[in-house]
Parts: C-alpha cells; structure tokens; sequence
C-alpha cells in the first residue's frame, strides 16, 4: 500500500513516481530485490483516490536510491554518506560466518572494509574465495496486470507471452461484461492491439488526454454513451486502476 496525498493536487501521475514518492515519505528502503511488486493505488478516502489519473508504467527500475544494502558485519549501508557504494557477496566467507543467518530477506553482502578485512589473513589462499559485487542498479520491474475497480465493478488488464518469447499481447478480463435474464454474469476476453499505445500517447501527451476525459465525463450522459467501447476501457484502466502487478525478469521461479 503507498502513500502520496497528492499535496500539489495534480490530476493524474504515472504509478513510478507514486511508488518513490511514497518510500521517502515512510521514510523506507527496500532491503530486498522482490520477485513481484504489488502497487495500490493511493487514496485520500475510501472512495477517493489521491489522483484521477494514473499512468501504469510498463517497467520500473529499482536503484541504488530505493534499494538497501546492509552489510552483514558492521550494519553499514549503501546509503551511509562515509561508506563506499560498492558491496560485495564472497561465497566462503559467508559460509564460515554462517553464524550470522538471517531469517529475513535482506540481500547477503558486505563493505568493501569488511571484505578486505576478511580477505586479510588468506594471502595466498585468495582465489579460493568467490567473490562478487552486488549491484542493485539495474533490476526492472515489468507491468503484467492491472486491476480496476469502480464501485464493485472489477476489471483487469493481463499481459499474455505469446509463444515467442519476445512478443506478448494484452488481454482485457471483465467478468461482468454483460447479463442474462438478469441473474447471471456473462464475463467478456478480449484482446487490446492498442494497450502499449495507450501509454506510450498518455505519457506523451498527458494533459490533453486526460483533459479530454474529463470533458467527456463533465457531459451529462451516462459514460456508455459519451464513450465508445475503446475510450471505456482507456478510461477504466486510467482512472480505476487500483492494484499494478510487477514481475521482476531476472528471477527464476
Ligand atoms: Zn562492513
Ligand atoms: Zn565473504
Ligand atoms: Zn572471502
């Protein structure tokens, strides 16, 4: 869950910046790379989102600024102005001080004072030891689903690999896209050729865009009609998306 009040009142924002503004308002770090990031829209109030708008970005980049690491030794951190930026993980070492086991999921490394501290006695054994740097500027989040809700109305954008791993294709999923004899649910899958295209326009020209559905949403007519079936869809994806799902495409499992 995030928090951004939106204290400059701004209509709409991507779903990046919420996700930083929100870590240095806790204040926090991520002190792990995750597998999966789950984002919640923020609110002011139950029903009132923070922003009309939001953009969800296809990828997110995790860096040195967000990411955490601790060293196992002394505590320091990446973020602490006197230590070097560079942390290091040595397979040996860690295991002789296995002593030192975390249950919680922070990433394994150590300062480079550290490292060399206990690289000091080996001399001639070094290369025995396994040493590598830890990098955590570099790892992206990628979006694969985005959920809207308007009142109880659940919709979700999924992102399908096709059989090429390089190409993928959206899908729209909305389980009560229609009704029969007016009790049961009729859910409704459908392709969107144009969901890249729909944020590549929107990051480009933000304002316009989002400036136009409010025009359309001021009309007083009921949205079926001021919107086709297209402009429905871009509209719920920018305005309800409430829960953005992010994978990370480095791990494996
Ligand atoms: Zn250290
Ligand atoms: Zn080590
Ligand atoms: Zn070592």
């Amino acid at each position: 869950e995030m928090f951004d009040a939106n204290p400059h009142r701004l209509p709409s924002t991507n779903i990046a910046s919420i996700f930083r503004n929100s870590l240095s308002e806790i204040p926090a770090k991520l002190a792990t790379i995750p597998p999966f990031l789950v984002l919640v829209a923020p609110r002011h109030t139950r029903s009132q989102r923070s922003y009309r708008y939001i953009i969800p970005d296809r990828e997110i980049t995790l860096d040195n600024s967000i990411v955490q690491l601790v060293c196992l030794k002394c505590q320091k951190t990446n973020h602490d102005p006197e230590t070097s930026k560079d942390f290091y993980f040595c397979n040996e070492c860690h295991e002789k001080e296995s002593a030192t086991v975390t249950t919680d999921a922070t990433i394994t490394c150590y300062c480079t004072n550290c490292l060399s501290d206990m690289h000091k006695h080996l001399a001639g054994s070094i290369h025995t030891h396994h040493t590598k740097r830890v990098s955590s500027d570099k790892t992206k989040l990628n979006l694969f689903a985005v959920l809207c809700i308007e009142t109880s109305h659940y919709v979700a954008f999924v992102k399908c690999q096709k059989r090429n791993p390089l190409q993928h294709e959206w899908l729209f999923f909305d389980s009560m896209s229609d009704r029969m004899y007016d009790e049961q649910n009729v859910p409704l899958v459908d392709s969107v050729p144009d969901f890249d295209k729909w944020i590549d326009d929107a990051e480009k020209g933000k304002d316009d865009f989002f400036n136009w559905l409010d025009d359309r949403r001021g009309k007083r007519q009921p949205t079926s009609q001021t919107f086709n079936e297209n402009s429905m869809r871009q509209l719920r994806l920018f305005r309800d998306g409430a829960f953005f799902f992010y994978e990370n495409a480095d791990m494996n499992y």
